[in-house]
């Protein structure tokens, strides 16, 4: 997620744009098969890519957030109600999408339900300033709640809950393990009844039975100065309900930081280029230079070098844990004059002879050349001046 640049979901499953649901499905049951981690052990790339695909199939399974991805790209779903499977268990992720990749592929109670709610993510960029500063934020992201219509439980108002008849109220099933009893038999979660062991007689018209619906929540949160880029801010008890309401999952908010004209970041301290003339870097000068609070002066010494570098101690960034702030460096970049004035060009052929250095001579401007050229070409030579 943070920093490295995301894949393209189609690309990560292999299936065109306008691929239906049904092949979302199945392209990501193969990959779940050829990245699972049991058959990949100790191959971090795997799980990796095993969660890679995960994240890809959560998209593109879901009209609301496809359609986003499709439109904005990755920056769509940046308040989504997308899951953080990268601090995600890989046993989580199968419980997550069991009825796709049949429950149980684990075997060994891995494909228990979990009561505490599975983590989001969000993502928010902030200004170089900001991150100096630090920061408060406001998030509105979407995130599965529980349904006010039937507090969760899935049935409609006034019906009863009934035992279900697939598990017979255990909540477990024996059957063959999943991917076409690649894995033999495994007791697995009911998959009609979600491991509850009940069902709704009639399901709640809001939820369609599920207990849970989207629903858009808003936080507000602070950002420690001297944050990374890439680094999370971690709300706990904004992520999803569990299978108890009550335990929560955590929302991951990463931090991204936006580019800034001048200053380039380089762990606490700010590097800012400065161009100044050749006559600056020579005989000395005092320059304003930029800062991330204004601007400040800056001496330049006689005799300074193209790519010198000094240092403006405390006009950089905090530190993250101790808030001791970093340095701007600032780097001259010294620049030479692309077209000189007839007195400069005398000046500095004076200045030449002093270092006893040999220069082309003077040279005629080039709108004096063309003219001279089409003379020539005309055969009649003008007199000059
Ligand atoms: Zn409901
Ligand atoms: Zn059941």
């Amino acid at each position: 997620m943070p920093v490295a640049a995301k894949r393209d979901y189609y690309e990560i499953l292999g299936v065109s744009r306008d691929a239906s649901e049904d092949e979302i499905k199945r392209a990501y049951r193969k990959a779940a098969l050829k990245w699972h981690p049991d058959r990949n052990k100790g191959n971090a790339e795997a799980e990796a890519k095993f969660k890679e695909s995960a994240e890809a199939y959560e998209v593109l399974s879901d009209s609301d957030k496809r359609r986003r991805y499709d439109q904005f790209g990755h920056a769509g779903l940046d308040a989504a109600g997308m899951h953080d499977f990268s601090h995600m268990d890989v046993g989580d992720i199968f419980g997550m999408f069991e009825e796709i990749l049949g429950g149980g592929i684990f075997g060994g109670g891995r494909g228990r339900r979990r009561s505490r709610g599975y983590d989001l993510e969000a993502n928010v960029e902030i200004s170089l300033k900001e991150t100096a500063e630090g920061t408060e934020r406001t998030l509105e992201f979407q995130r599965n709640d529980v349904c006010d219509a039937c507090n969760g439980s899935g049935a409609e108002t006034g019906t009863k809950m009934i035992t279900c008849s697939t598990c017979g109220g255990y909540g477990q099933v024996e059957r063959t393990g999943g991917l076409g009893g690649l894995f033999g038999r495994v007791v697995q979660v009911c998959p009609h009844c979600h491991g509850r062991g009940s069902i709704p007689q009639t399901n709640c018209r809001t939820c369609r039975g599920k207990g849970r619906r989207p629903v858009s929540r808003t936080v507000a949160f602070k950002i420690p100065a001297g944050i990374e880029a890439g680094q999370a801010i971690r709300i706990r008890g904004e992520g999803e309900p569990g299978e108890d309401a009550m335990l929560r999952g955590d929302l991951h908010v990463y931090v991204q930081i936006k580019q800034h004209p001048f200053f380039e970041r380089h762990g606490r301290d700010l590097l800012c280029k400065l161009p100044i003339s050749f006559t600056q870097a020579a005989l000395g000068a005092s320059v304003d230079v930029p800062t991330l609070s204004g601007k400040a002066e800056a001496k330049i010494p006689p005799g300074t070098q193209f790519g010198q570098i000094f240092r403006l101690s405390g006009q950089g960034l905090p530190d993250l844990r101790t808030g001791r702030r970093g340095d701007e460096l600032v780097q001259v970049l010294v620049e030479i004059p692309k077209r000189l004035s007839k007195r400069q060009s005398e000046l500095l052929r004076e200045f030449a002879e002093t270092e006893d250095k040999t220069v082309l001579p003077e040279t005629k401007g080039w709108v004096e050349k063309l003219v001279e050229f089409f003379a020539g070409e005309e055969e009649e030579p003008k007199s000059k001046s």
